[in-house]
């Protein structure tokens, strides 16, 4: 990160690619440590609210003049520390950089079988996002048969497991995205009332297949004003994310006052503070029910690092066009 930026990052100059430092991989010292080689790495809208110089949040500003850093899946080419051997698979915050040095293990785990997906899908379906819906939904959906359900950015990786969560569990779901081809992706997952926002008006579709019990928020801004318009007495908000904000801090909520009038619950939710807690039961379901197509993924896999700054953009300007992954290296 060479520089904060005040409105959409901009790729080689406020996120530069770096090659001028190399590391002699057989010899460079480990002094009890372990050297990873990068293989894919994440790129989540919640960075772009780490390009920021200070300020009260619940993750720290990316350091200036510093690698970023995201989820990421790499292997251990030579390691010194007990516990860790070379041909490991670690998953976890990784620097966004070809290899790195670690001390410890704290913020990874060592997966040690990931039932035949690729490694980007520790990522996406099976990894950050994916949790997100699964613990969000759990804790917060309090579901019941007949409540209608609508979703927003169901194309992308949250959203798509809310999406098939919801319909096993055989509620109705109306879900947004803002292209045909992720719209093409809600339908063929189960998604009743699919379509696209930037088409279609948000008002009147739920206007027409609402009232909705469940919201799930993605977005903020005018969405959430259409969802409150549309929700049911005793509706449940999980407030998961707001993205139409992350670059312009967000527009004002008119009508938050109808929360008291419709007896609205509304729940705001960081995934990490949820983990420790659910992640084992989440690692013991998901990942099988991938690997047997239960539960279906879209991924956008762009090769390169130099290539991050683009990929973060088109995250933040969704023309991503399905969980955002940056392949670094092969095994
Ligand atoms: P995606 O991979 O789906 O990428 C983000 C998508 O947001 C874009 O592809 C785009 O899709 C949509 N988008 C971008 N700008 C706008 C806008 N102005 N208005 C409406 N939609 C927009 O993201 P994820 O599935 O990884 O994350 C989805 C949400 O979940 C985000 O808000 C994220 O911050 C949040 N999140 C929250 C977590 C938590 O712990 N609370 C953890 C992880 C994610 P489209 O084509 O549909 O416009």
């Amino acid at each position: 990160m060479n520089d904060y930026p005040s409105g959409y990052p901009e790729p080689g100059k406020t996120l530069v690619y770096d090659d001028s430092q190399t590391i002699d991989l057989d010899t460079v010292p480990l002094n009890g440590r372990f050297l990873i080689k990068t293989l894919v790495l994440s790129i989540d809208p919640y960075m772009r609210g780490r390009m920021r110089s200070g300020g009260p949040s619940y993750v720290p500003p990316f350091e200036l003049g510093k690698p970023i850093t995201s989820g990421g899946v790499g292997v251990v080419i030579r390691s010194e520390k007990e516990g860790v051997k070379a041909g490991d698979h670690v998953l976890g915050l990784m620097g966004h950089q070809e290899y790195s040095i670690r001390s410890s293990l704290e913020g990874m785990v060592i997966i040690q079988d990931k039932h035949g997906l690729p490694w980007s899908v520790y990522l996406g379906a099976a990894g950050m996002p994916g949790f997100t819906a699964f613990v969000g939904w759990k804790k917060f959906a309090h579901s019941k048969p007949g409540d209608v359900v609508f979703v927003t950015t169901g194309g992308g990786p949250v959203g798509s497991m809310v999406i098939q969560i919801a319909k096993a569990e055989g509620l109705k779901v109306i879900a947004s995205a803002g292209s045909e081809e992720k719209v093409a992706f809600m339908k063929s997952i189960g998604t009743d009332v699919a379509f696209n926002y930037k088409t279609t008006s948000t008002r009147e579709i739920l206007e027409k297949e609402g009232p909705i019990d469940i919201f799930w928020d993605n977005v903020g801004g005018e969405i959430l004003e259409a969802a409150l318009d549309a929700a049911n007495v005793n509706a449940r908000f999980i407030e998961c994310g707001m993205i139409s904000g992350y670059n312009s801090g967000g527009a004002p909520v008119r009508n938050l006052m109808l929360i008291v009038g419709k007896d609205i619950t509304m729940r705001g939710f960081i995934q990490t503070r949820h983990f420790d807690e659910h992640k084992d039961e989440f690692y013991a379901t998901i990942p099988e029910k991938l690997a047997k197509g239960e539960i279906k993924y879209t991924e956008d896999i762009t090769h390169g690092l130099d290539k991050v700054g683009d990929v973060m953009l088109s995250v933040l300007k969704g023309t991503n066009k399905g969980k955002a992954i940056v392949h670094v290296a092969d095994e």
